[in-house]
């Protein structure tokens, strides 16, 4: 009789950088109570990222999937947002798999830069110009949210805006360390265009993660 065979499938473990229950800060999904899963590893490299301790994936330990979602049955949330470092550098087919079984929605925010794999309710596409999005994910986005850290970045959001679905949620959110220099910009610039929206990153007001 031929023995059984263990196939482990990608995805099965993930390299967890943090993992909390809060409130989504940003975008479409603000004011939002969300379990948070941060995946380490990102290598598209923006000069402002404020989760740069995600980076290197070494440096977090390989979690069982299981575990991960043992963890978001127990917070009670009815709602996951898988993000990062850049977690589509992951297989997030089973964790996904796993978390339709429990009928909790799966929300992911993601630079594009890497294949899409997963199962979402809400995709957020924020492109970063150091690495643009593979593939036609903006095809299936939900949510576009570029960052804007100097009027440069206005023309990087109008070139994806181009390629968005028609009913895709627009946002343009201040970086954080040029807020007072960028934000009037955006809010001019927003009047005149004013199919994009303003997001702000309502979690650092709060004091929450
Ligand atoms: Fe940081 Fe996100 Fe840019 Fe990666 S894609 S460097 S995690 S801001």
């Amino acid at each position: 009789m031929a023995e059984k065979m263990e196939i482990e499938l990608p995805g099965y473990k993930l390299p967890l950088v943090e993992e909390f229950f809060t409130l989504q800060g940003e975008g479409y999904q603000t004011g939002r109570a969300a379990y948070f899963v941060r995946l380490g590893g990102c290598d598209v490299g923006c000069s402002w990222c404020d989760s740069r301790y995600s980076w290197n994936p070494d440096l977090h330990p390989l979690v069982d999937t299981d575990k991960i979602i043992e963890n978001v049955l127990k917070s009670g949330t009815d709602s996951v947002v898988v993000t990062g470092g850049e977690p589509l550098m992951w297989d997030l087919d089973y964790l996904c798999i796993k978390l339709k079984e429990h009928n909790i929605n799966t929300f992911i925010e993601t630079s594009g830069a890497y294949k899409l794999s997963g199962i979402w309710d809400w995709i957020c596409l924020s492109p970063k110009k150091n690495m643009p999005p593979v593939g036609k994910i903006y095809e299936i986005s939900n949510e576009l949210k570029v960052i804007i850290q100097n009027t440069d970045d206005f023309a990087w959001a109008e070139q994806y805006r181009e390629l968005v679905k028609k009913d895709c949620k627009l946002f343009l959110q201040p970086e954080w360390s040029r807020f007072h220099l960028i934000i009037p910009e955006i809010v001019e610039y927003v009047k005149k265009n004013p199919y994009w929206r303003v997001s702000l990153q309502s979690h650092k007001y709060m004091h929450i993660p």
